[in-house]
């Protein structure tokens, strides 16, 4: 039994190895072939504030959940050498106070940051949520016409494929308002079904968190190859 403990944890360590490095291989090529530009990501930590998005089946708040996911992803891609904005880096709302549709309110704030980055692309995090509680798997969305959102969207979900012990097939149209208020490169990446509590308990694993963003820091590297 240890030794199968020992064993899972030094696939898991290979595994972030192998990932680690082609990331690195990935970066310098980027690096090489545009020297002077500089990428931008606005990375999303979806809901937060009186809106805590969806409720595990074991409690977890997604908002929360997001927001511990975004802040790797902003670790992660500041280690690459991109400029990163976040959204949000706190458990707070986007909207004022005083707005009456404080959720309308909340988007178009988002929005607003992302017109005023002007970004090489968005990524959006949240944590997905179904009736049936079997439903489970890593799935990126992209806005309907977005050729540049597919893109991105399909590279991650490759990477999701190779990495994770559960991801869907293929990413998908999503008709989300942080996918369809921009022209720039928009993704929602639901990273798993907080409804299922296999899932919800691997989603709050530091590795698993690890993996997951490892895979959409090298899927988006990939997308700027292209
Ligand atoms: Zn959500």
């Amino acid at each position: 039994m240890k030794f199968l403990v020992i064993k899972k944890k030094a696939i898991y360590l290979f595994l972030a190895i192998i990932l680690a490095f082609i990331c690195v291989i990935s970066f310098a090529v980027v690096s090489t072939t545009s020297p002077k530009h500089m990428y931008t990501v606005v990375i999303d930590a979806g809901h937060g504030g009186i809106d805590n998005g969806s409720i595990g089946y074991f409690g977890t708040l997604e908002s929360d959940i997001n927001l511990w996911y975004a802040k790797t992803l902003q670790d992660y891609f500041t280690q690459f050498g991109f400029k990163v904005v976040m959204t949000r880096d706190d458990d707070n709302g986007l909207y004022s106070p005083f707005a009456k549709n404080k959720k309308k309110d909340d988007m178009q704030a988002r929005q607003k940051i992302i017109e005023n980055t002007k970004p090489d692309m968005v990524i959006s995090i949240h944590m997905n949520s179904y009736n049936d509680t079997s439903s489970r798997g890593a799935q990126v969305f992209f806005a309907k016409d977005s050729q540049t959102g597919e893109l991105l969207a399909q590279c991650i979900q490759k990477q999701f494929k190779k990495t994770l012990i559960k991801a869907r097939d293929s990413c998908q149209v999503g008709d989300y308002y942080i996918v369809n208020c921009t022209s720039y490169p928009s993704v929602i990446v639901e990273c798993g079904f907080i409804s299922n509590p296999e899932e919800e308990e691997l989603l709050l694993k530091e590795d698993y968190k690890n993996q997951v963003c490892y895979s959409i820091i090298c899927g988006a590297l990939e997308y700027l190859m292209n």
